[in-house]
């Protein structure tokens, strides 16, 4: 009977969730999402490059964060890849270090673009040094995401900061599964590149399957995966984010990540605010398996 019920709430949750895909305005959203950024190259190598450092600043308000990444491609003259590949500190550094955004120096920002720089010197690409890491038997795209950092973080970065060690703001830029961190940025990276091209996502790391990929966790996604039940946790760790994606996982097994983008978009946009608003759960796809607007809803009648 327990099983019933629970297959029963899966169908009824995979249901909504498709009709909040359908209901969601993908294109016009995009705009407000920091996907628009590397949607501006065509080049595939551009776009893995404009994709990693558009992702590491996605932090804090999208206008703010877009105008710093502005930037940085203005002082690559556009083309992010053949920047990053001729890269020298002891030329470029110097440019650079003006930049900053929050929590990132012009250091940290330069930094991140040397070790993006000896990455594809070493592997050709971002995508076949992350795809090295990978290993068929892992549950998830984790143990290769931390391998992967762990290889980045270990290549000198004396010639930026000119001492040896991690400063906090590059820590800051590449978290690690084995930290507890959830890796939003790093996951949200790894969405665009792995998930097939359907105007949103990319497609081009085709080495990792996309039901590998763990949720970008932000405060959005973790909210309303708490309103339906996908986990009770509150803490925004690597736990969390690979606890709401193996709920995800049951939904839709070959792409988990496909409903990423529809849930959090339905935070940004203030269409589920944090508050208690029974008038938007009225009008919310989510609303018939939603535990919040349930109860919002139950004591309006
Ligand atoms: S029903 Fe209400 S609380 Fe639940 S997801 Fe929709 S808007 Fe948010």
């Amino acid at each position: 009977m327990a099983r019933a019920s629970s297959v029963d709430r899966l169908e009824r949750l995979r249901g909504r969730l498709e009709d909040l895909c359908l209901r969601t305005d993908f294109r016009g959203r995009i705009e407000n999402d920091p996907v628009a950024v590397p949607r501006r190259f065509t080049d595939p190598l551009d776009i893995e490059i404009a994709a990693w450092l558009a992702s590491a600043l996605a932090y804090g308000r999208v206008p703010l964060f877009r105008r710093a990444l502005d930037r940085i491609f203005d002082a690559m003259g556009g083309r992010p890849h053949a920047y990053v590949s001729a890269f020298k500190p002891e030329r470029d550094l110097d440019a650079l270090r003006p930049l900053y955004y929050r929590l990132n120096t012009g250091e940290d920002i330069a930094c991140l673009i040397y070790l993006i720089g000896r990455v594809i010197e070493r592997h050709g690409s971002v995508g076949a040094a992350f795809a090295s890491h990978y290993r068929e038997e892992d549950e998830d795209v984790g143990p290769a995401l931390d391998r992967f950092v762990a290889g980045v973080l270990d290549i000198d970065a004396t010639p930026i900061y000119g001492r040896r060690g991690t400063p906090r703001g590059l820590s800051q830029l590449l978290s690690r599964p084995s930290k507890g961190s959830a890796c939003k940025r790093l996951n949200l990276f790894l969405r665009w590149m792995v998930r097939p091209d359907d105007g949103l996502d990319f497609g081009l790391w085709k080495a990792i399957p996309p039901s590998k990929l763990v949720i970008p966790l932000d405060t959005h996604v973790l909210r309303i995966s708490r309103y339906l039940g996908l986990t009770r946790r509150r803490s925004a760790g690597w736990t969390t984010a690979a606890e709401i994606t193996a709920a995800l996982r049951r939904i839709d097994p070959k792409d988990p990540l496909r409903f990423d983008f529809p849930i959090c978009h339905l935070g940004i946009s203030g269409a589920c605010p944090i508050g208690k608003e029974p008038a938007k759960c009225e009008r919310c796809a989510l609303r018939s398996v939603c535990l919040k607007g349930g109860k919002l809803l139950a004591a309006r009648r």
